[in-house]
């Protein structure tokens, strides 16, 4: 099974039946994203589609953000049981749907696309349940017994831990992001979800911390669970995400990086004697989740899990 391209386009979608005349098995599923060429759900779904006997493949969509609502409303038309949705196109995705479900409302983006019997288009977002999923696999414990720092609170993928966190009540939360007012945002927004009683000493249950190590350093003696939601290990270049000596053996480092594999953070992190993990988790979590929305049925998590290891290991 190939696709003849590994990218189509919103020219493609327009000239569909001709473009797939010689593929098998027919795309019903796909990516959209701009880029989106290195995207590795491809590999993720199309296991699962063949472990369930399902006649369709998963493609790549290269959707340029004006072509947006015009490629997403011909999904239906042409077959489709929906797309996942990544850079820059979430946002976008939340206004182009007929209806979007509760928890992605919350989360304030849109990551799974389905396409109803009826033709109409619901959002979804597995951002936030794929993160929880991986906590709890990794860590074994769930977000809502933990102290959260996020470090990118202000960015898409951070801003729905953020969300996803306060839903679940977690113990503490403390935002942190290069641009401070982002950060400042999504805690006003977060703050009805931190009224209750609980009580946690001084410490306040929710809170912004400017990224400087004094700050940090203060706020890190009371945090168990430290996501890096931000870009900052992608490259050999980047600097130290949070210097060596503030990170603790009780910490939990999350980096939902996993190109590489291993980060600087989550280097330091494993030196200092902390639990680790990279975004492989989230990224297999949250395919699972989509998977279950399109096709209403349990998702082949090990297939899922082979075909992203494979797909790292040959890159
Ligand atoms: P995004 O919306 O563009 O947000 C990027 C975030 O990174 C912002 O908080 C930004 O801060 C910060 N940032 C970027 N460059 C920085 C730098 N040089 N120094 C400090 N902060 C910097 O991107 P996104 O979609 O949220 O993705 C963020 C990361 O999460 C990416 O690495 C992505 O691959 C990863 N991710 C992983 C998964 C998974 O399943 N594992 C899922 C989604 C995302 P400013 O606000 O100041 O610009």
């Amino acid at each position: 099974m190939e696709p003849s391209k590994s990218v189509y386009t919103l020219a493609d979608l327009k000239n569909w039946d001709a473009v797939i005349r010689d593929v098998s098995p027919r795309p019903r599923v796909a990516v959209f994203g701009d880029p989106v060429e290195h995207s590795l759900s491809p590999q993720l779904h199309n296991p699962a589609l063949q472990a369930c006997g399902i006649d369709a493949q998963y493609i790549r969509l290269q959707i340029r953000p004006e072509e947006f609502d015009e490629a997403v409303r011909l999904l239906p038309k042409l077959g489709f049981y929906g797309t996942n949705c990544t850079i820059p196109h979430k946002f976008l995705a939340l206004e182009a749907m007929d209806r979007v479900d509760d928890l992605a409302r919350k989360l304030g983006a849109v990551n799974t696309v389905v396409c109803d019997d009826d033709g109409s288009l619901v959002g979804f977002n597995s951002d936030g349940p794929g993160f929880l999923r991986a906590v709890r696999e990794e860590f074994m414990v769930d977000v809502s017994d933990l102290r959260v720092m996020i470090i990118g609170a202000g960015g898409g993928a951070g801003r729905a831990v953020a969300v996803q966190c306060a839903v679940e009540n977690c113990e503490r939360l403390v935002l942190v992001n290069r641009t401070t007012d982002k950060a400042e945002a999504v805690a006003r927004e977060l703050e009805p979800y931190f009224q209750d009683t609980r009580v946690l000493g001084p410490v306040k249950r929710l809170a912004v911390c400017p990224w400087e190590t004094e700050a940090l350093h203060e706020e890190l003696n009371d945090i168990d669970l430290i996501v890096n939601a931000t870009s900052v290990g992608m490259k050999r270049t980047d600097p130290d995400l949070l210097p060596h000596h503030l990170l603790q053996p009780h910490h939990f480092a999350f980096d939902m990086i996993y190109s590489p594999l291993e980060t600087r953070f989550l280097k330091s992190a494993e030196d200092r004697g902390a639990r680790t993990t990279n975004g492989l988790p989230m990224l297999l979590w949250q395919g699972v989740f989509s998977f279950e929305w399109w096709f209403n049925r349990d998702a082949p998590v090990d297939a899922m899990r082979k075909g992203l290891m494979d797909a790292i290991a040959s890159r």
